[in-house]
């Protein structure tokens, strides 16, 4: 079965790019019938990780909807799933590996390892161990263990070794290995596992059949396959998802805004939304389509159509799939989240009579907005008129020159002698339809020359909502602070 893994490490908060990471892991797990999404916690750079960021990340991880199978808290049969815990694993591991013949102990200090460096740039050669003790005499080396010499335990690299896998996302890439990391350290004196054996040793006990990660990790990828070949695992499929950049195409970074979900989730945009957006920066599917909900990912979601080149996160298209998605969203899951966000902005006391006009300011602020608290804006335009602004702007001009306040007076006096229609919610489309048309034939106008005076003289405005949604809010806000028409 399909088994992949998210593998933060819990030093910050969860990005924006380990996010997509995340999402590219979940789809996949969720899109094979026994798929498993496993969460490793890579925490054995015990200065740098937290408890803090790990809860955080697991937060982030659990608004988004992107929830896993197995991992810190949801115990599996291949735990623990935090790298701080499983050091004794490594240890046991590397000494299997010595006993294999495959790592052997190595008793250099540091202060030869540095003098082998410095010798081997002035001859000209690469930077790589000499290999000193890969062949040593096997009764010294007891005789040294036995007399507790601390030593580091590496990797043997065969001569001329060359590794090459195939990426889903970057074709083939291949290293000589011997020349490129030469044999490395698995464990160091201390007994301290380094990170890359770690990350391959997990990848094999905790069985990961598709590695799905960072671009930046793919040179790692050399000393894991070459443990996990030792380890006798077979090499699992791998991804390496390009970078995300910021619009000036640089690394994205806190400077380019929000960059972590916290931040976006703190404003307001929805989970579907997210992943929606995350999907799309460095995957589409063939087609046009670019609103996507989160099934619809799992069923056309491919790692062979994840894009090579760097994404550039783009605020505004999140806010634009956002908008999308709250549009779709049904009104009983709309209304209050609309009614939250003005009763938040102190534009409505939530309860019986606050319903209708939540309901209608709904109404209203859904076609134009793409962020929730976008109907604090939406609304509290509606609430205002500035008509004088409008006309001082000079955008009216034309209207006026065609007799505008002629009719505006017509609309106003109607407004004002409660012909307005006020019948039922059900029923105001209709009147407020059959009212319209009514002013028209008495004007002898129809069409733009009708809409444009209509909404002027009601709004103050020239362009905005739709006029009769906003007229039937305004009755519905009659009792707060609103006076609908206010001509000079
Ligand atoms: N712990 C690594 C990170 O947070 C991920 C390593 C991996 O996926 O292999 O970037």
């Amino acid at each position: 079965a399909v088994r992949v893994r998210f593998a933060p490490s819990p030093t910050g908060t969860l990005h924006v790019g380990g996010a997509r990471t995340a999402l590219y892991n979940y789809l996949v797990a969720r899109q094979h019938k026994d798929g498993v999404f496993v969460l490793r916690i890579e925490d054995t750079d015990t200065a740098r990780s937290t408890r803090e960021s790990e809860e955080s990340m697991l937060a982030d991880l659990r608004f988004l909807g992107l929830d896993w199978d197995e991992g810190p808290d949801k115990p599996g049969a291949v735990g623990p799933y935090r790298q701080s815990e499983r050091i004794d694993v490594y240890k046991k591991v590397a000494q299997q590996l010595l006993e294999s013949g495959d790592a052997y102990p190595c008793f250099c200090t540091e202060e030869e390892l540095e003098a082998k460096r410095q010798a081997a740039e002035a001859a000209g050669k690469p930077p790589q161990y000499d290999r000193t003790w890969r062949d040593a005499d096997p009764a010294l080396v007891k005789e040294k263990i036995e007399a507790g010499e601390p030593y580091t335990v590496r990797f043997k690299v065969a001569p001329g070794r060359r590794v090459e896998i195939d990426d889903a996302v970057r074709g083939t890439v291949g290293w000589d290995a011997d020349a490129t990391v030469g044999d490395f350290i698995l464990l160091r004196s201390s007994g301290m596992p380094v990170y890359n054996f770690c990350v391959a040793v997990d990848d094999a006990l905790m069985g990961i059949t598709t590695v799905i990660r960072a671009e930046e990790h793919l040179t790692n990828t050399l000393r894991q396959c070459l443990i996990l070949e030792a380890l006798k695992y077979p090499a699992p499929k791998y991804a390496h998802c390009s970078l995300i950049l910021g619009e000036d195409r640089s690394k994205l970074s806190k400077r380019h805004g929000a960059t972590s979900v916290d931040q976006f989730r703190a404003q307001g945009f929805l989970p579907d939304a997210m992943l929606n957006y995350l999907a799309l920066l460095g995957w589409n599917d063939g087609t046009e389509q670019e609103v996507f909900s989160r099934q619809e990912l799992i069923d056309r979601f491919s790692l062979n159509r994840v894009v090579k080149s760097p994404s550039v996160f783009d605020m505004a298209k999140l806010r634009w799939v956002n908008g999308q998605h709250l549009r779709a969203l049904p009104d009983e899951n709309l209304v209050p989240l609309v009614g939250a966000c003005l009763e938040e902005e102190g534009m409505v006391k939530v309860g019986a009579e606050g319903a209708a006009f939540v309901s209608y300011a709904t109404q209203v602020a859904k076609g134009s907005m793409e962020l929730v608290n976008d109907a604090a804006t939406i609304v509290g335009d509606v609430l205002t008129y500035p008509l004088e602004e409008t006309l001082a702007s000079g955008e009216a001009d034309a209207l006026v020159a065609e007799g505008l306040w002629e009719m505006a007076r017509e609309v106003v006096s109607a407004f004002e002698a409660n012909e307005m229609p006020r019948g039922k919610e059900e029923d105001f489309a209709a009147l407020w339809k059959a009212w319209v048309k009514a002013v028209g034939k008495k004007m002898g106008r129809k069409g733009k020359q009708l809409f444009h005076p209509i909404r002027l003289a009601l709004t103050g405005r020239m362009s905005g909502p739709d006029v009769g949604e906003q007229i039937r809010m305004l009755h519905l806000a009659e009792t707060g602070a609103t006076s609908v028409v206010d001509l000079p």
